[in-house]
């Protein structure tokens, strides 16, 4: 592969839960660290999934990152100083996200993002879409399906044990709410 020199680009890691994006988003961010050039990492704060200042994988590796509300802040916080940047749960900002990070990628900086494809009713997820068309490269991971054993593609959502419905409320009080990783057969989402 040709190491593009003479620009900054953007690179997106994306797939279902547990398909293993934030690992490699932190493999990919260390090894940054080791070559010694400046990073940045962000994530939005409402994914306190583990941590509310780490991008933490569900294998337990972890990175410090700085928590945002609006992707604004990512570009107040980026001066000429920074070589990458690193986005986790990039599928949970607002759209300005997409000009954000051309801009960043226009300006010199390797962006790296990693986010959720689609959500649990397999609909293309916030900004992902449009920035997966505009990276340089996209790498698709797959998890495995708990059903069946096969590549998982999608998330499914489980409420009490069943599968949830598209309009079911985004929170549940009271209930109990599993997120697992599918393949196309096994996703379901109740009618
Ligand atoms: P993501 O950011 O895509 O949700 P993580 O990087 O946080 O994924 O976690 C990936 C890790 O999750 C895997 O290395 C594995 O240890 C664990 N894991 C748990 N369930 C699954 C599954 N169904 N398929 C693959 N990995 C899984
Ligand atoms: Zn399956």
């Amino acid at each position: 592969m040709y190491k593009i020199t003479k620009s900054g680009w953007l690179e997106v890691i994306t797939g279902p839960m547990y398909c293993g994006k934030s690992e490699e988003l932190i493999r990919r961010l260390r090894r940054v660290k080791i070559a010694k050039q400046k990073v940045k990492v962000f994530k939005p704060v409402l994914d306190n999934r583990y941590s509310k200042k780490d991008v933490v994988s569900h294998s337990g590796n972890s990175i410090e990152a700085v928590p945002v509300d609006h992707p604004e802040e990512i570009l107040k916080r980026i001066d000429a100083s920074v070589d990458v940047v690193g986005i986790d749960e990039a599928q949970f900002f607002h759209e300005d996200l997409i000009e954000i990070c051309e801009d960043l990628a226009d300006r010199g900086k390797r962006v790296i993002l990693a986010g959720l494809d689609r959500d649990f009713r397999n609909q293309p997820f916030g900004p992902m879409p449009e920035l997966m068309a505009r990276a340089e490269y996209v790498d698709k991971l797959h998890a495995i399906c708990i059903q069946c054993g096969e590549p998982a593609s999608r998330t499914q959502r489980l409420i009490d044990g069943e599968p949830a419905a598209a309009d079911d409320p985004v929170i549940l009080v009271g209930a109990a709410e599993v997120y697992e990783a599918r393949c196309r057969s096994c996703h379901a989402i109740k009618e």
